[in-house]
């Protein structure tokens, strides 16, 4: 999961993309509108964090153009006044939650959860391929019954191809939703972690494959021999 963090405030930011990248988002920073304007339009986020008082302008105006060009991706808004007036023009500038200064970041881990993963994983929180099974609250992957352990990196690279399970995934957009704008983009960063992957996945209790499709990515499925034995 990819996730844009606008806010001005460098202390509060550095806090946030701390946080936030050890729950295994890839995560961008920008202190400005001009910024967070030029990275929702060059990139490709899951997620939006932003502040309401920028240098340059406010968040509102910059969250209700976004949403005029058809900017969809859900945007959590940050406010420092605790007043109903800033709440109600937050969600009516077409963001879809809002959080007052001060918070915990463990409730702004929370909301983004439920922001990423609504509509359609509401229900399912767990994510679940053949055998193997992922929790994103807990962070936690079992094969079977046994437990998993994967980097952080490794864990969000999977989530991103069970939440998209037998589709064909391209390089570029797991780069997209994986990495953040600092990668090295001719490296083969997205090679090694599948590899890593297929490692893991292959161990006892194997439970999922991931395919390379040539020219056109990977695709996780449950592996056959799962299946079989289930059948
Ligand atoms: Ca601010």
């Amino acid at each position: 999961m990819r996730v844009l963090v606008v806010e001005d405030d460098i202390p509060l930011a550095t806090i946030l993309e701390r946080g936030l990248v050890e729950d295994g988002y890839a995560v961008d920073l920008a202190h400005r509108v001009i910024d967070a304007r030029h990275y929702a339009e060059s990139n490709d986020y899951d997620v939006v964090v932003l502040d309401l008082g920028l240098p340059d302008g406010n968040g509102l105006d910059l969250c209700a153009e976004l949403r005029a060009d058809g900017f969809a991706v859900p945007i959590l808004m940050l406010t420092a006044r605790d007043s109903l007036s800033d709440k109600v023009s937050g969600l009516d500038s077409g963001a879809d939650d809002y959080l007052t200064k001060p918070f915990d970041y463990p409730e702004l881990a929370a909301r983004l959860r439920a922001l990423v993963r609504r509509p359609a994983d509401a229900r399912s929180p767990v994510l679940e391929v053949g055998e193997l099974k992922l929790d994103p609250a807990s962070r936690r992957v079992w094969m079977g019954a046994i437990v998993v352990p994967f980097t952080s990196r490794e864990f969000s690279l999977l989530e991103y191809l069970m939440i998209h399970v037998s589709e064909v995934v391209s390089r570029t957009e797991l780069l997209e939703h994986v990495w953040d704008a600092n990668y090295d983009g001719l490296s083969n960063v997205v090679d090694v972690h599948i590899a890593n992957l297929r490692r893991k996945l292959a161990g006892p209790g194997g439970a999922a494959t991931i395919e390379t499709v040539r020219g056109a990515g990977y695709r996780l499925s449950a592996s056959k021999e799962a299946e079989g034995e289930r059948s």
